[in-house]
């Protein structure tokens, strides 16, 4: 008894310069992006009345992440630095213009742009935190240091 291998059939040719049609991606990220803002709006209704989502629960959850569509890393203007520990990578980091802003968030770096000895005539103040130096807005009762993520 002859046996016989199957080969697929052969694809459709493609059509060069046009992507495949395929509108998934699209739509998911589109449903994403509406749940996700549904879901703020029903927690910030919420916390309007006194329940709250920070991590101890304690105050509003927008002190714990940033409101949707407003993430200094969506903007590209913040980056998570595993080795924030490291004096030498703070060093690199702030020769480029980027700094520790948000007490809180360690890993946190924020592309301010500037070098760091402008940093005060620009609204901000230096605050250490073991041994590191984090910029935050230079303004009276900053109970909360640290710029928005
Ligand atoms: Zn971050």
């Amino acid at each position: 008894m002859a046996s016989t291998i199957q080969t697929p059939p052969p694809s459709p040719p493609m059509r060069p310069g046009r992507p495949p049609r395929s509108f998934a991606g699209p739509v998911v990220l589109i449903i994403i992006g509406v749940l996700g803002l549904l879901s703020t709006m029903g927690v910030l209704e919420l916390e309007q009345v006194g329940i709250y989502f920070s991590k101890d629960l304690s105050k509003s959850i927008l002190y714990s992440i940033a409101a949707p569509g407003t993430s200094q890393h969506i903007a590209m203007l913040a980056f998570d630095v595993n080795e924030f520990e490291d004096s030498r990578v703070r060093e690199i980091m702030s020769k480029h213009g980027w700094f520790q802003t948000v007490v809180s968030d360690l890993p946190h770096f924020t592309y301010l742009g500037l070098k760091e000895k402008d940093l005060p005539k620009n609204g901000l103040r230096s605050v250490e935190v073991n041994g590191q130096v984090f910029w935050i807005p230079n303004v009276a009762g900053n109970l909360h240091p640290g710029l928005d993520k």
